[in-house]
Parts: C-alpha cells; structure tokens; sequence
C-alpha cells in the first residue's frame, strides 16, 4: 500500500543580515563549527548546526535567533545566505512544522572532544560540558538594559559634541574619545552595552555599509551627568592583523568627525556584559588598548555612586604598548588610590621586558585570590582576543595557588553571571 511520502521539515537556524553587526561573537562560540562569514554577512550551515544554542544568548543583537520552517531538502544553502540583504519570508504551508537539525556524527564528535581537554593541558579547562566561557547571564543585581530600540533601517541620528585624542599624540596608537548626543530621542544605555555606528557610503560593490560596533565608554547618566550623550573610545585602524596598510571604514570616519556632525546610530546592545547594581560589590576589570572602555563606564557609574555610599572594591589591570598608547592614562592615574588599584602593564616600553596583564595579575595574586574568594567579586575581560586563554589561565594559577577548585569556582561564576568576557 503507498501511502504520502513523509516529508521532512527542518527548523533552519538562520542570522538576520539587518540586524546582525558582525561582530563576530556566534562564530566563536559555535562549538561546531556551523557559522562561517564572508565581508557581507555571517551564516549558519544547516547541514552542521545541530541546534544547541550556544551561540543564542551571547549575541548582543538577537540577529542569531531566527529560524525558517523549510523542507529539508530544501534548506538554504551557505552560498545563498551570503547575499542575502534580509531573510527570507517564512512559507505559511510549512510554519510551525519544522524540527531542529541534528549535526552530522563527526561534527557531534568534534563537539564533545572540544570539552573534554585534558586538565594538565597548559590551555585553561573548559568548566564542564558548557563549552561557553564567560557567563550568558548578567548580575542578579544588574539594571535591566533597553536593546535594539533602533536598526539599520530605522536609526537614531546622534550630534557629534566632542572628538579628542586620547593618547600622546607622539604615538602611533590614534585612540579618539568621541561623544554623541542624542538631544530629546530617548537612547537609555548601561555601562557594558554597545551600540553600531552606521558610515555613511557603500562598499567596492554598491552595498551599503553595515554597521560597527563600539563600546560605550560612559555611564548610564551620560559622559556629562545628566545628559543624554554618550562616549567612545576608538582606535583609527591603519593596518590590518598581517600589517598590511588598510583604513578601517568606520573607525577613520570616526575619528575625522567635527563637532556638528550627524551620525546614524543603532542599538542599544548586549544584555549580559553588565555591572552589578549593588553597593557592595566588587569588579575585578582587565582590559587592554580599546577594550577599556566598558571598564572606563563602569568605574565612572562607581565614582559617581561611591559618593552615595557603593562601597566595593575596584581593581584593574590594564595593558597597552606603552604608556602613550594607553587611552586616558592622565584622567586614569588621578583617580584616588583608596577607590581603585589601577595595575598598568606595558608590553613595549623601550629598555624594559614585555609585560602584559597576566603578568600583573600574577604580581598581585593575593589580592587577586582575595576577590575570587569572595561571592560578591564580578569579572571584566574586555580587548584582544589573544589575552582570553592568557587571563583564564593566570585566574586559574591564581585560584589553584590559593586552595581554590578553579574548576569549580569558574562554573559557579559564570551560572552567577560574574564572569564576563567580550574579546575580538
Ligand atoms: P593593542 O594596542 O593591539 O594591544 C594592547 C595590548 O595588549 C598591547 O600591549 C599588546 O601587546 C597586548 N597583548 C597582545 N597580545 C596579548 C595577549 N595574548 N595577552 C595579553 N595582552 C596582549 O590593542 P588595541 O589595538 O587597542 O585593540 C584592543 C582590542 O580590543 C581590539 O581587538 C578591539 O577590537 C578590542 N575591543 C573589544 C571591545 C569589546 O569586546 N567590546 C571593545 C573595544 C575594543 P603587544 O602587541 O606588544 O604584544
């Protein structure tokens, strides 16, 4: 007897091209291996994702939770996704009916041997079967953050109120520090959110350029008190990772705004990357070159708070080539001793050895020790993507030194959102 051939419907996960400011974030954290990119848009390979949501939660935008019910012979394919301008529209005859995906039994494999490095490896342990490193959750006391209020379709226009180098301008490290003002349109943020900067023009092949995402540098009651601006902290981009001379597309319009200008802006973004709201909490911040800027807002948000009574312990590590290249190094050393321990650690001072923030870290591992031990400490790593496996590894020699179960202990922090990391 025949009966109707059974037809398969497959829950495609899919990234929204007009959402998404490609910042990288869900091709990292893909144990799999199923999302790749081009210089258009980043994509998920139907016949690898296996639907485990590991890339869900750390995406600032919400880009990435975007699924099509669609036969599964007829999934769309990578090089499709790539030209894509905006998502396809969900066919109404198969909506609803749609299951996740499973991974081919290799990539499967991949995924489980991924977490299970071995513990005398010299590359930090990934804590249990949760391949994610940094928590997916902000603090139990963080402010509840506004996200995606506007889009590239529908932007805030933001007045350029100020654009200044922050650092010596004998260096050739050019880091501006630039504040937008958003007037009367509302633009709530928090300290640790992000938003994307529009720059005007399109690309070699007609396409309007998509957005870049910076950082926001200031705090939620804006760079000035009671103001409905914001700031930056951006680094001009003049050469690429190999060397080579490129300008960056949004960092060099940044950087060469005058006061006046108009600028489109998108977000706000990110929901995790937070600070707690509760006075006696500690933040332990390491960042390097750009990546100060979140620490920047939260340790400004503390300095106006303390004067209403937060009493949490404020620690930082901050690392750049020299100190001419660290932004905001004045304004940082003038901040008092009794309200932060800045440790600055230079890799490239003339005569003196490499040094980064492990290595400052390691310095002061018994005071290091002294916040992880403690339930209210919260973690800030925020910069070059090569300092992560470095940071995780010193917490963990540190913790290890100190008769703490690291294992443990980085597990607990990241369930309790207290350990944040954002690198690229
Ligand atoms: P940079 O000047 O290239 O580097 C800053 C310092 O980090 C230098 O002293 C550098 O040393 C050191 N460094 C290099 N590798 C390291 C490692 N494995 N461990 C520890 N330190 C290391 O930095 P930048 O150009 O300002 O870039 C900062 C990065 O932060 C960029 O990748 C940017 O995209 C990122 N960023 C991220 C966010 C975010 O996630 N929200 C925000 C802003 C910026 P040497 O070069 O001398 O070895």
């Amino acid at each position: 007897m025949n009966g109707p051939v059974p037809v398969e419907v497959l829950k495609q996960h899919l990234i929204d091209p007009e959402i998404c400011i490609r910042c990288n974030t869900c091709e990292e954290t893909c144990p799999i291996d199923a999302i790749t990119h081009d210089e258009n848009n980043y994509v998920v390979r139907a016949d690898t994702c296996n639907g485990c949501m590991a890339c869900i939660s750390p995406c600032p935008t919400g880009a990435i939770d975007n699924w099509r019910d669609v036969l599964r012979a007829e999934a769309y394919a990578v090089d499709d996704q790539l030209t894509w301008d905006e998502l396809p529209v969900q066919d109404d005859a198969l909506a609803g009916q749609g299951t996740i995906g499973e991974a081919s039994a290799g990539a499967a494999g991949g995924a489980s041997g991924a977490s299970g490095a071995s513990a005398d490896s010299s590359e930090p342990v990934i804590g249990g079967s949760d391949l994610v490193r940094g928590s997916v959750v902000p603090p139990w006391s963080a402010a509840k953050p506004y996200v995606n209020l506007y889009n590239h379709k529908a932007p805030v226009q933001a007045t350029v109120v100020g654009n200044y180098r922050v650092t010596d301008a004998s260096t050739e490290s050019d880091i501006h520090h630039i504040v937008l003002d958003f007037g009367k349109q509302p633009f709530p943020v928090l300290e640790g959110q992000s938003i994307g900067i529009i720059p005007p023009g399109t690309t070699a092949d007609g396409r309007a350029h998509h957005a870049r995402q910076y950082s926001i540098a200031s705090p939620r009651d804006g760079e000035r008190p009671g103001y409905n601006n914001l700031a930056l902290t951006v680094k001009r981009v003049t050469k690429d990772h190999q060397g080579q001379a490129v300008g960056g597309v949004c960092s060099n319009y940044l950087c060469d705004l005058k006061k006046g200008d108009v600028v489109n802006v998108m977000g706000p973004f990110g929901s995790t990357f937070l600070m707690p709201n509760h006075a006696d909490s500690h933040l332990l911040m390491i960042c390097t070159g750009t990546g100060a800027a979140p620490m920047r807002a939260m340790t400004e948000y503390r300095r106006r708070r303390r004067m209403k009574g937060a009493t949490g312990k404020l620690m930082l590590f901050f690392g750049a080539r020299t100190q001419g290249e660290l932004p905001y190094f004045g304004p940082l050393l003038n901040l008092p001793k009794d309200f932060i321990d800045t440790n600055l650690a230079f890799s490239r001072t003339p005569g003196s050895p490499k040094r980064y923030v492990q290595d400052a870290m390691r310095e002061r591992a018994a005071d290091v020790a002294a916040l992880l031990r403690h339930e209210h400490t919260y973690i800030y790593v925020c910069g070059l993507k090569g300092m992560e496996d470095g940071v995780l590894q010193v917490l963990q020699t540190i913790a290890g030194e100190a008769g703490l179960d690291w294992q443990t202990l980085w597990q607990r922090m990241k369930t309790e959102g207290r350990l944040h990391l954002e690198t690229y």
